[in-house]
């Protein structure tokens, strides 16, 4: 069973969702760097205001507070299990996660790429509205909801994310090729990543994450 697991992929390839549904199954840890940063901002703690000094200036974090954030979040949950979504997001976090896990003996068991194409993650997002209260995200094709509709979770009404509008994706997706194709390439070529076809429905990902996840280990 793998335990130590890195999950990443572009927007739209469903890396939270999996995330969420692997971490209840298989109880194990679950963060993103996102979201640990916003429970930072929201108790407003130092490394909190850092992060925050750097998005309003507009610019990305530096891969340190990134580590920080994990390095600090692995010291409560331990390093013999854990899911991290979208982190490491550079080479540098990538490089330097790596030799921290090897000092404590604690090295990734399983890598995943959630593949995606361009054209399929455009389309996706193209049709993509979120709830702002829950999170919940759904396809206009696919669920039969509108902008305006009301949450199938939870009521509120259905937006679409500022951040899914398309001159937003296209610098999301620039983002992804700049920062985190070197990340993949980087687990590739060390021989560790394993490739999801991210293009088939939900649970059939799922079912493959699954699948891998339960191979033994290597010992
Ligand atoms: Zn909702």
């Amino acid at each position: 069973m793998k335990r130590r697991i890195v999950l990443l992929g572009p927007p739209a390839s469903g890396k939270g969702t999996q995330a969420e549904r692997l971490a209840a199954r298989y109880h194990i840890p679950a963060a993103s760097t996102g979201e640990l940063l916003r429970r930072e901002r929201a108790r407003g703690t130092a490394l909190g205001r850092e992060a925050d000094a750097w998005t309003k200036r507009g610019q990305f974090f530096p891969d340190e507070i990134a580590l920080r954030v994990v390095r600090q979040w692995l010291a409560t949950c331990g390093t013999k299990a854990f899911l991290l979504d979208g982190f490491p997001r550079t080479l540098g976090q990538a490089v330097a996660f790596d030799a921290e896990l090897l000092a404590h003996r604690a090295e990734l068991d399983a890598v995943f790429y959630l593949a995606l194409s361009d054209e399929a993650i455009r389309a996706r997002v193209a049709m993509r509205i979120t709830c702002a209260r829950c999170g919940a995200s759904f396809s206009v094709s696919l669920h039969g909801v509108n902008e305006g509709s009301a949450c199938p979770a939870c009521g509120e009404k259905l937006v679409r994310r500022g951040d899914d509008r398309p001159e937003a994706l296209e610098e999301r997706l620039a983002q992804h090729r700049r920062h985190t194709e070197p990340v993949i390439d980087f687990y590739r070529e060390a021989g560790r990543l394993i490739e999801i076809d991210a293009a088939a429905d939900r649970d059939t990902v799922f079912a493959k994450l699954c699948e891998s996840i339960e191979e033994a280990v290597p010992a």
